[in-house]
């Protein structure tokens, strides 16, 4: 077994270029196997919130413009994230390939990016879509706590927790984000939903689509991917 997925992964490794997009709803662990497969392919990992912070930390007129929309509250448009993507991937770290993890979002994302990838003479390999049961998701989150402390994560039904309500870690006390509340993680799956689920019909019509269950370990899942990318 092992065997086999190091010989796909061999001959995945020996393609000079590879371009992902990871789709998934939230909680699915898109993020983490999206890290997995940057290291594993030596592409870099392109997240939509480190590709916004960066441009708001160099302080560009993109980045000025998108940090005093997020500041007043509002969603950064698809005409922003657009323009901020295709600077993105004209850098030269992305010459051999990139991850895209949480973009596009919606369908006018997906146009935009194909007429980007377009006019810069790239094409994509392969998009990822992660899914699972909704209930798992749910479960899976909201049995995460944080440290108020040093900020570590705990899995209250994975990790075997020394003292109750303490992190492992450093001892400080355990919370529930508002993220990772029941009721909050349905709104965002409910949004998924009508927004990004759209993209999976998109992308099996340009025959791009790789569906592969988010249920098992990250081990078990990267391999379904591996598998399925051969
Ligand atoms: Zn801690």
């Amino acid at each position: 077994m092992v065997d086999s997925i190091y010989r796909r992964y061999s001959s995945l490794t020996s393609k000079t270029v590879m371009r992902l997009v990871f789709l998934g709803p939230p909680g699915i662990g898109k993020g983490t196997q999206a890290k997995m497969f940057s290291k594993k392919f030596d592409i870099p990992h392109l997240s939509t919130g480190d590709i916004i912070r960066s441009e708001i930390e160099q302080k560009s007129s993109l980045g000025l413009k998108a940090e005093s929309i997020i500041n007043s509250g509002h969603l950064v448009s698809d005409d922003i994230m657009l323009n901020i993507m295709e600077n993105r991937l004209q850098q030269d770290d992305v010459k051999t390939g990139y991850i895209l993890d949480g973009f596009p979002r919606t369908i006018p994302q997906a146009e935009g990016l194909d007429k980007i990838i377009e006019r810069l003479q790239q094409r994509l390999d392969a998009v990822i879509a992660l899914d699972g049961d909704e209930e798992t998701v749910i479960k899976r989150i909201s049995s995460r706590r944080s440290c108020r402390n040093c900020g570590a994560i705990t899995n209250i039904h994975i990790d075997s927790i020394k003292e109750e309500g303490k992190c492992n870690h450093c001892g400080g006390e355990l919370y529930q984000r508002d993220d990772d509340k029941p009721e909050i993680i349905r709104k965002r799956l409910l949004v998924y939903q009508k927004q990004t689920e759209p993209l999976i019909n998109y992308y099996r019509n340009k025959s791009l689509l790789l569906k592969v269950s988010g249920m098992g370990t990250i081990k078990e899942v990267t391999n379904s991917i591996l598998l399925e990318l051969e």
